[in-house]
């Protein structure tokens, strides 16, 4: 008899995304997939942590932030923003390219 995970079986149908994907520690790059609105907090298949996201989001032709970790990815706070990978907070040296 076979048994059937809707749960597994209805998320197949949902839409999703595939594309290229890093890691915010370690800067690896992969070929992902996820359901739409799940972009970040991905988990990295080389060093394990939860620190992927997809790589090319929309972005607009401006500089980026960059920070000292090499990551480009940040949080916003009320206190201001932060590198989602070493957790230091922005500092306007840290504006690159352009
Ligand atoms: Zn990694
Ligand atoms: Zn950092």
């Amino acid at each position: 008899m076979e048994i059937i995970d809707f749960a597994a079986r209805k998320a197949e149908r949902e839409p999703h995304w595939s594309g290229e994907c890093i890691c915010a520690g370690c800067r690896h790059v992969w070929a992902g997939v996820g359901p739409i609105g799940k972009i970040d907090g991905l988990e990295c298949p080389a060093c394990g942590a939860s620190k992927g996201h997809t790589r090319h989001p929309m972005l607009r032709d401006k500089a980026l932030l960059q920070c000292s970790c090499g990551s480009t990815t940040f949080m916003i706070a009320p206190e201001g923003a932060y590198c989602t990978n070493c957790a230091d907070w922005f500092d306007s040296s840290y504006v690159t390219g352009g």
